[in-house]
């Protein structure tokens, strides 16, 4: 498997991922796409949003904001409670999750792991980031920037079936930034401080929830192999009952087999109608369905399913790296799934002379793909540079091409080469992408 150093300095190299503040010494926990992963984490959001929205007819979208009423992490429990155990060494003050340093429960006190020096006692360290509203700084100005996507959907959970003409059992997803000051951010994106989720809650009848849950856990499974990872490498995790959040009563995660070991990507939880209780018990406001077949008003029950974009892009990078010998030489090659593919295809003029045609055919392909046009350097140099961001088909077109009206099309894959006529380039394409 590919060890992740290789990968990092191939997401720079290449425009995937570049370490955010990069001129100033970066900032630790955070990072950002480039031109080629920011391609790629569209893909992932526009196949989870495709798969979860627009092909259900009982599931439906918004996008909150980021800043929320202070009470709304109040109520979710996140102010008592979202911490992690921090512990910090007294003679190197470094700073770690007490879970790290397994030392700590050998020792009373616990020894720093990079230098011996005696660790403090565990503290509760609260993973939010805090911010001010207005021109005032004071406790009645302050704020967070959401830790996860989720409580949105319950604090809007009336609006939207009010004005959504949905009937439960139905759904409310959307995709967007969350932010968890991470004591020890790490292993690249997979744990970062900034970062996208895509949630979705399912509001069903309590009777039927784990029903639900079992349907879930089976679709979000089916998402993740929908997008070419390898089978192998993905797992369903049930949880523990010991593990369970108190109001859970069934959570399963969806692991990816990562360099560092198996991974969380997802999970999927039965979380009743804790949440939907919590803000109705906060904020006074009722916020129960109302049955006008059974004449009943319950709270509904809730199926949750969270799932980390940056996460997800990263088990589809690893599972995509694949090397291989082709002569005497080593190609790399990122083997996309070319639904998800950052280009779907690239057009190469093989001589300067011959940019006019190409970029039209170019142009023309626009239309229809994500495409790029590529004439720098050799016709070897462009082929290594889009198998390394994972481009499935690239186009050549030659001299031969001004009489035949025809061209070179590679498979990424196979590496054989096509020759099309140019009207047709179009249909041949789509039909690989089907
Ligand atoms: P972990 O135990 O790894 O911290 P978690 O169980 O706290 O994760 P959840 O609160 O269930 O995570 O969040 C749902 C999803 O959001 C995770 O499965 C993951 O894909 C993503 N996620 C959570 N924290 C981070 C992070 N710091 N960086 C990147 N993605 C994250």
């Amino acid at each position: 498997m590919i060890d992740m150093e290789k990968l990092v300095s191939l997401c720079k190299r290449r425009g995937f991922i570049f370490q955010n503040s990069e001129i100033y010494g970066g900032i630790n926990g955070f990072w950002d796409y480039g031109p080629i992963g920011a391609e790629l984490k569209r893909r992932i959001r526009d196949s989870w949003w495709k798969n979860m929205v627009q092909e259900r007819e009982n599931v439906v979208g918004i996008d909150t904001a980021i800043i929320a009423h202070p009470q709304t992490w109040v109520a979710s429990g996140h102010v008592a409670s979202f911490s992690d155990p921090m512990v910090d060494c007294k003679k190197c003050k470094k700073r770690y999750r007490a879970d790290d340093v397994p030392e700590s429960k050998k020792h009373p006190k616990g020894k720093c792991p990079e230098c011996g020096g005696e660790l403090t006692e565990a503290r509760a360290f609260n993973l939010m980031f805090q911010t001010h509203v207005g021109a005032t700084s004071d406790s009645a100005s302050l704020a967070y920037l959401r830790p996860e996507t989720c409580q949105s959907i319950f604090t809007q959970f009336k609006n939207v079936y009010t004005v959504s003409r949905q009937k439960i059992p139905f759904g409310i997803a959307q995709i967007g930034k969350a932010f968890r000051n991470e004591i020890t951010p790490r292993n690249f994106i997979f744990r970062s401080r900034e970062f996208e989720q895509m949630e979705m809650e399912f509001f069903c009848r309590e009777k039927e929830s784990e029903k639900w849950f079992e349907f879930w856990v089976n679709e979000r499974q089916n998402w993740f192999y929908g997008l070419g990872i390898s089978k192998d490498r993905l797992r369903l995790r049930p949880h523990r009952k010991d593990e369970l959040a108190h109001y859970a009563s069934s959570c399963t995660d969806v692991e990816f087999e990562m360099p560092f070991g198996w991974s969380e990507m997802e999970g999927i939880a039965n979380r009743g109608n804790y949440d939907l209780t919590q803000h109705v018990k906060v904020s006074g406001k009722d916020l129960s369905w109302f049955d006008e077949a059974a004449k009943e008003r319950f709270l509904p029950s809730v199926i949750e399913t969270s799932v980390g974009v940056d996460r997800t892009l990263l088990a589809v990078l690893v599972d995509a790296y694949h090397e291989e010998q082709v002569k005497d030489e080593t190609r790399v090659v990122m083997r996309f799934a070319p639904s998800i593919a950052p280009y779907q295809v690239a057009v190469f003029p093989l001589s300067d002379k011959l940019e006019e045609p190409s970029h039209k055919l170019e142009r023309d392909l626009r239309k229809h793909f994500v495409s790029d046009f590529d004439d720098v350097s050799s016709i070897g140099k462009r082929y290594r540079r889009h198998d390394e961001i994972g481009t499935p088909f690239c186009v050549t077109y030659d001299f031969q091409s001004e009489e035949d009206h025809a061209v070179t099309i590679r498979d990424r894959d196979t590496m054989k080469q096509d020759r099309v006529a140019v009207d047709k380039v179009t249909e041949y394409l789509k039909e690989k992408f089907v």
